[in-house]
């Protein structure tokens, strides 16, 4: 695949390849769109302290200058502002897409905008991609599979998706990328690897985002009752960010395309993880109930065996030791120096 060939390609580097002598480089260089993002930024310290040059692309949507502000000293980081929905120019190694909102609140704000991101987005990446002959990581999601019938989630799956929902616009968009890279992968050899991430918390999410994990952590901080939607009875497994960095670049660097389910198959339905929660943060915090969203999945567990096996990876830090991780970034972000809001 690597000897496909374009007249504008420029190449600086044959991943696992020759090296021309004198261009000879000590990293590899990466860009990483939505890398301003809660996952994307945290990619990004991984890249940076492994010795390659980060390119951010980010429109700021939903990311903050806040998450990657501590490398604007280093020559090896650059940052663009730039939306993926228009057409871009560089010369990288490799592509990590991460560019498009991930909470249901932020990706319903603008279902449009959301499904052009995934689709004339993943698009331009790719094309990117193919001009220059980089590799190309899509993160998809684990709702691909919709309100899944088959459980736990295996990537055989071909899923139960509601092309015409609220939720259309983010889980029929990645549906969309998905095929856009395997067509971009079978019809130009274009090296892609596809990840289908399952709920991930951590520090730097947006605290006021509507996800599950930071709304009842916010919450329990800030002494007000944890919002339980519907009955609590749905599940989710919900992952720790650095497992699933771990898990991109292993998937980045490896053989294989994918598609790899990329998740913690600890699963707890919504009334177990405000318990969770109250153990962390304050036994006395209460819960509320509110009526749940429109085509929400009722349950959502990753079957990771393929990614054991062809990667090498699994998630090692269980919700009762990353939450602890999370809560003390949001403490200093909620009663800290700055005040709420302020970013
Ligand atoms: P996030 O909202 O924190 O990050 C997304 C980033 O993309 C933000 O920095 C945002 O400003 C940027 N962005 C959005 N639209 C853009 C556009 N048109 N052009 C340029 N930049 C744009 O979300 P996240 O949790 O870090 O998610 C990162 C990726 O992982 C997303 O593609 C998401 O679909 C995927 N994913 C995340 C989860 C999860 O639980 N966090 C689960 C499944 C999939
Ligand atoms: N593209 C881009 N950067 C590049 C190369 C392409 O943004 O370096 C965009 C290009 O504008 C196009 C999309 O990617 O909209 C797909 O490009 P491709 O070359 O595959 O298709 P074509 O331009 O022939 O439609
Ligand atoms: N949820 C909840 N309370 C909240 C926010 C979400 O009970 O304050 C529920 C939501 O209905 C869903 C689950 O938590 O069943 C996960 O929602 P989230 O938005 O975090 O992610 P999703 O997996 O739906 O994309």
């Amino acid at each position: 695949s690597s000897a496909f060939t374009h007249p504008m390609r420029h190449k600086y580097y044959e991943p696992g390849g020759k090296i021309p002598l004198g261009l000879k480089r000590k990293g590899l260089r990466i860009v990483v769109t939505g890398g301003a993002g809660f996952v994307g930024s945290h990619l990004v310290d991984r890249l940076i302290s492994r010795g390659d040059s980060v390119i951010v692309v980010d429109n700021f949507f939903t990311g903050r200058k806040e998450n990657v502000m501590h490398h604007f000293k280093n020559p090896r980081f650059e940052m663009i502002r730039h939306d993926v929905v228009e057409p871009l120019l560089l010369e990288v190694d490799q592509i990590y897409h991460l560019a498009c909102p991930a909470s249901p609140v932020h990706y319903k704000h603008n279902p449009v905008k959301t499904i052009k991101t995934n689709v004339v987005g993943t698009l331009n990446m790719l094309g990117l991609a193919k001009r220059v002959g980089a590799r190309f990581l899509l993160t998809s999601t684990s709702e691909v599979y919709g309100d899944p019938l088959q459980h736990p989630q295996v990537e055989t799956y071909w899923g139960n998706v509601n092309p015409i929902g609220v939720r259309s616009c983010y889980d029929e968009g990645k549906r969309t990328a998905e095929t856009l890279a395997m067509d971009y992968h079978r019809g130009a050899g274009v090296e892609v690897r596809i990840a289908r991430i399952f709920n991930t918390y951590g520090p730097r999410m947006c605290i006021d985002d509507g996800r599950v994990v930071s709304n009842f952590v916010a919450q329990a901080l800030r002494k007000e009752p944890m919002t339980v939607y519907g009955d609590g009875k749905q599940t989710r497994s919900f992952q720790y960010v650095s497992d699933l960095v771990e898990g991109l670049m292993r998937l980045m660097e490896g053989e294989h395309v994918g598609p790899f389910n990329l998740g913690n198959p600890g699963e707890f339905t919504m009334l177990e993880l405000a318990q969770v929660v109250q153990e962390t943060i304050d036994p006395n915090a209460k819960i509320e109930f509110r009526p749940n969203t429109e085509d929400d999945p009722h349950k959502r567990k990753p079957d990771i065996t393929k990614a054991k096996d062809l990667l090498g990876w699994e998630p090692k830090i269980s919700l009762r030791k990353g939450l602890p991780l999370m809560v003390s970034d949001f403490q200093q972000r909620i009663f800290g120096d700055h005040k709420e809001g302020s970013s």
